[in-house]
């Protein structure tokens, strides 16, 4: 049996130090032959210092007649190199006599140790790791109710060491908002639910100072009714991830200029606003279009816009209910959704309110500027209950408020989807009649009133409509401009009269009628100069109308336009003067050659004194800006006697001949020459 047990032993005399017995084992840890080894000391056997240790821990095990135990005693061995020993030294005494023997039982420690450390640095470097993760690892055995934590748990938990105890410490450390949607996670890993793995996440208590975002994953080990008797699992801060997550959601349904909801979050809430219409829960929607922004962006430039947008939220939530949702669609766009409204003398306060509130000028660069808001309104279910219906309603509902003027708000009416419609069809024929050809231009004569002489025409657009007839421009002018065919209509017009003017004698002028939304386009400059060019006419003979709405929307590079075309010969009227807003201020800023007085003033003077006071006052001014003036809609000789007294320098209207077609100007020139000479 001795030789047979896995430690070494032998015996050796107290007296003689000389060693009686070994076993194998003792033999193959000490790496010597029995031989060698019985009848022979430690003197004999070890270097010196090793012997004389021996021989005292032998002595003293002698006289204290106690077991000694040497826990790590490293030996050189021939044939393993140094090893590290535990050995036991037992006394043998029969009684109470002195011991005559010593026993010594040896155990090779040299693997054990090994693997001890290797294990110890491997749960060091775990211990790092996870806390470097800022990790807390864990474990429950739910018969016992024992809980285990690493020290990473508490911190993790933002507790101090220690605190973790017991699994109801836990449970006081998660958000109690909370609480229940880890219990149930828990409870259902405790039944054996997905093998018994788990996982959640939490708030940490507003307790344990600032609110921490933490997952918990662990696994249970199952019985085998498949019920969990043990639950280990990590658990980890996530806080930051959880920030990103909220940041990209806010991000994802905001406008990042306004803070207010985007559009895409906008149509989340008008489909279930539009569902809970289908149930009877009414709702209000506000389609907001800021009147003069554009005109903003263009003076002041993009960060002022921004600056605008900016306070025109702000002064929209000033004026919303808790349960208002606002949002911007882009632009100048905004939205407003009331849900549970249904009153339209509610929603018609609201709106003005906001039309006064947006009314009050926004300070821009120091300046007091007035912008103005558009407002389209619908109600559902009344007007529809379906998100995209409602939206293309409050759209012509918005529209129509702007065709209005602006600074005013619409409800939906089912007739303005026949106008809508109506207007989609002259935009196709529209498209159309530019493709065939259906345009024309007319000329009507202007006169110059000191002399009775034509000096030129002024090219009037038509339209010969195989359907509609003769169609003047104000019918479809203004969609032309909406939809932009104006700006390859304006550059056929360009062409045309430059073209007409080309056969007529060399002293007369054309005047072309031009839109700001042509003017606006980039290439209209160019255009103007390939139209002189194909015609062959001199750019002396070429006067360009403008009118207010476009000098309205004033920027450096329309005013450097027009300079550049005025120093290149051409002139420049100011068309309809008196009916925008007529500021005086346009005829020092634009190089304006010719003031075209609106036909109303000359209408006025027969009716007021007043009127021909008007017109004189208009015709003398410019007299002293040296800019010529032009009186519009004479169709009296009245009319022209009291224009000529007031000091206009020309004059148009029926009086002398209404548009016609391009022959008979011609022919009219004729005839006026003869009327001239008789
Ligand atoms: P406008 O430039 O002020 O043109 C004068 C308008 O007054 C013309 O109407 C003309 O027929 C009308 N008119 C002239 N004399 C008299 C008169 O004695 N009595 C009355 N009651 N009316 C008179 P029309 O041709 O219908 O043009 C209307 C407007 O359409 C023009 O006003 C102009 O703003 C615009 N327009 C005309 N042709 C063009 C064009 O080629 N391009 C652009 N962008 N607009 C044009
Ligand atoms: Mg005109
Ligand atoms: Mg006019």
């Amino acid at each position: 049996m001795l030789e047979h047990v896995p430690v070494g032993v032998f015996v050796k005399s107290v007296a003689t130090g000389v060693y009686e017995r070994v076993n194998r084992t003792a033999e193959q840890i000490f790496g010597r032959g029995r031989d060698g080894w019985v009848g022979r000391s430690d003197a004999d056997l070890f270097p010196e210092e090793q012997a004389r240790f021996f021989r005292l821990c032998d002595q003293e095990t002698a006289e204290s007649g106690k077991t000694m135990v040497i826990e790590e005693e490293p030996l050189d061995t021939p044939h393993l190199g140094r090893r590290l020993l535990r050995t036991k030294k037992v006394p043998l005494q029969a009684g109470d006599r002195p011991a005559t023997h010593i026993v010594g039982v040896t155990e090779d420690m040299t693997e054990s140790r090994r693997t001890e450390k290797a294990l110890r640095d491997s749960e060091a470097r775990l211990a790092r790791a996870v806390a470097a993760a800022r990790m807390g690892v864990w474990d429950w055995n739910v018969e016992t109710g024992e809980f285990n934590a690493s020290n990473g748990l508490e911190l993790i938990y933002g507790l101090a060491p220690g605190s973790l105890r017991t699994r109801a410490d836990v449970h006081a450390s998660v958000h109690p908002d909370d609480l229940a949607a880890v219990g149930e996670a828990m409870e259902r890993c405790l039944g054996g639910e997905n093998g018994g793995s788990f996982a959640s996440e939490f708030r940490t208590s507003p307790a344990n100072g600032p609110l921490r975002w933490l997952r918990v994953t662990g696994q249970a080990e199952l019985d085998c009714n498949g019920r969990a008797f043990r639950i280990s699992g990590v658990t980890h801060e996530i806080t930051e991830r959880r920030e990103a997550e909220a940041r990209i959601a806010y991000m994802a349904h905001h406008d990042s200029l306004t803070g207010l909801l985007n559009r895409g979050a906008w149509q989340e809430r008008l489909v279930e606003a539009a569902r809970h219409s289908q149930q009877g829960e009414p709702c209000a929607i506000l389609h907001l279009d800021l009147d003069l922004f554009k005109e903003v962006n263009d003076t002041f430039g993009h960060p002022a816009g921004d600056d605008v947008l900016r306070s025109v939220a702000t002064r929209l939530m000033s004026c919303m209910r808790e349960a208002d949702t606002v949002a911007r669609l882009g632009g100048d766009e905004f939205v407003i959704l009331r849900r549970g409204e249904d009153s339209s003398r509610e929603t018609a306060d609201f709106a003005a309110r906001i039309i006064d509130e947006l009314g009050r000028p926004f300070l821009i660069e120091g300046r007091p500027v007035t912008i103005g808001v558009s407002i389209g309104v619908v109600l559902a279910p009344r007007d529809g209950d379906q998100s995209d219906q409602l939206m293309r309603r409050v759209d012509l509902a918005l529209y129509a408020a702007k065709g209005d003027g602006g600074r005013r708000f619409r409800f939906f009416d089912p007739e303005m989807q026949a106008c809508a419609q109506a207007r989609r069809h002259l935009e196709a024929d529209l498209q159309r009649a530019l493709r065939n050809g259906e345009f024309e231009l007319h000329y009507q004569p202007l006169v110059d009133l000191a002399h009775r002489r034509i000096s030129g025409f002024e090219a009037l657009l038509r339209w010969r409509s195989p359907e509609r007839g003769l169609v003047r421009p104000d019918a479809f002018i203004p969609v032309a401009e909406a939809t932009g065919l104006i700006v390859p209509l304006g550059k056929w017009i360009l062409e045309q009269a430059c073209a007409d003017a080309a056969t007529w004698p060399s002293g007369l002028k054309v005047a072309v009628n031009l839109s700001a939304a042509q003017v606006c386009d980039g290439g209209f400059e160019a255009s103007i100069a390939e139209a002189l060019a194909a015609a062959g006419l001199a750019p002396e003979r070429l006067e360009l109308e403008i009118t207010e709405s476009l000098l309205l929307r004033e920027t450096e590079d329309t005013v450097a336009m027009l300079r550049r075309l005025r120093t290149a010969g051409l002139s420049i009227s100011m068309d309809d003067f008196g009916t925008g807003y007529s500021s005086l201020s346009y005829l020092l800023k634009f190089p304006i050659s010719k003031v075209k007085i609106d036909r109303s003033f000359v209408l006025a003077m027969d009716e007021r004194p007043e009127g021909a006071a008007i017109i004189g006052a208009i015709a003398g001014l410019c007299r002293t800006l040296g800019i010529a003036t032009t009186a519009e809609g004479i169709e009296t000789t009245a009319q022209l006697q009291q224009v000529a007294s007031q000091g206009c320098t020309e004059g148009q209207g029926y009086l002398f001949s209404p548009p016609r077609p391009a022959v008979e100007a011609l022919n009219l020139l004729a005839t006026w020459d003869a009327r001239l000479s008789t």
